[in-house]
């Protein structure tokens, strides 16, 4: 099989998108690949088996964006450069060899040549379900410990609030703040993932901010006493209205603000100034900035997996032609958990 010529199904970006995007701006071809790498190059070329849809995977279709921290996607190009599984059919590198089973970075496509084999990791446990490394083992694992642990700097019987709470992200963020021993309590989109917050994720609280009326009355609600930690997925109103709510010296940890990412004019914050009265800390972070943390996570998170401490929902499609319906989902909410793509079975 190894320098066959195979097909090979990509997702392409058409043009670039102003607003929300649609199915439309993206198409599926059909082009052909030698299951090779050239000689004396250190590629490594994989079979997709899952790729990952991510909120910002939306910023990178923008074709200008001040707050850019990634190359943007080319229009008439394969989507490349977004997280997947994958499996080696053929190595230049020393580190990889056929048949090893990788997550990295890799294309929108059935088969990706890798020119950075860097970008791949090992997978350990291939006891798991393999893909948990689009998930709770991969990128929002990772974003949702550091996020959490690092950024936030929990402490025991704090009052911990996360936005976009049933996502891939958000829905470990809360089950780590209840192995912190925190208080927490989660904001979702509909009432199905309300009660999965409330059932199976363990928070404490939860609610469907869609059908709250005044976001600072329903926070005031749920925390009498304030937030210490709020872990910022959405931005908004209610980020404005987390303001109104912090307790002194809380920490703001910013992981996104997807209710931005399809603003021409995003929105301001008018109670910044809290941050000046109550003496809060507000920090961005980048997932890239703990991928050398990556082996002592996966130790970490494989263990509270296999004691069952932590459990991981995913809303997984089956098909490369399903991946822009289920990217778009993504901004109306329509995913129940950590959405993915299957583009091939192993
Ligand atoms: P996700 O939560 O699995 O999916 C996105 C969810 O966002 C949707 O299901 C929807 O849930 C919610 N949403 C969409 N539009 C919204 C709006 N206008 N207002 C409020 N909520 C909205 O996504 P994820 O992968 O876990 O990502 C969560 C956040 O983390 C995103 O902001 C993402 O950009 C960020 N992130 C940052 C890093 C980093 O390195 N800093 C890494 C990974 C992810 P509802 O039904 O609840 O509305």
């Amino acid at each position: 099989m190894a320098d066959a010529e195979v097909s090979n199904k990509r997702v392409i970006l058409k043009q670039f998108v102003t607003g929300f995007p649609t199915e439309d701006d993206m198409e599926l071809v059909t082009a052909t690949v030698r299951l090779a790498v050239p000689p004396g190059s250190a590629s490594v070329m994989v079979k997709n088996l899952y790729v990952s849809c991510d909120p910002y995977m939306r910023n990178r279709m923008s074709e200008h964006n001040d707050a850019a921290y990634i190359e943007q996607f080319v229009p008439g190009e394969p989507v490349l450069g977004i997280f997947g599984v994958s499996k080696v059919v053929a190595s230049g590198h020393p580190d990889f060899k056929a048949g090893d089973l990788v997550w990295g970075l890799t294309g929108c496509e059935e088969y990706s040549v890798i020119t950075h084999p860097e970008s791949l990791f090992k997978i350990n446990h291939p006891e798991l379900p393999l893909s948990y490394y689009t998930g709770v083992l991969g990128m929002p694992g990772v974003t949702a410990y550091a996020g959490f642990f690092d950024v936030s700097k929990p402490k025991k019987g704090d009052y911990v609030f996360v936005s976009a709470a049933s996502g891939a992200v958000g829905q470990l963020v809360g089950q780590l703040a209840k192995i912190a021993g925190c208080y927490v309590v989660g904001s979702a989109g509909s009432d199905e993932k309300v009660s999965l917050l409330k059932t199976k994720f363990g928070f404490d609280d939860a609610f469907n901010y869609k059908k709250e009326q005044d976001l600072n009355a329903t926070l005031k609600r749920c925390f009498p006493l304030g937030i210490d930690i709020y872990f910022e997925n959405v931005g908004g109103a209610m980020l404005d209205a987390v303001l109104l709510n912090m307790r002194m010296h809380g920490r703001i940890a910013v992981c996104g603000m997807i209710s931005q990412y399809n603003l021409e004019k995003p929105d301001g914050a008018p109670n910044l100034f809290c941050l000046v009265a109550k003496r809060i800390r507000m920090e961005g972070f980048m997932v890239l900035d703990y991928f050398n943390t990556y082996t002592k996570f996966e130790k970490e998170m494989a263990g509270y997996l296999k004691e069952g401490k932590i459990i991981f929902v995913e809303d997984v499609v089956e098909g490369i032609e399903k991946v822009p319906a289920a990217l778009i989902g993504l901004f109306s909410g329509r995913n129940v958990g950590k959405q993915l793509v299957i583009i091939a079975r192993e």
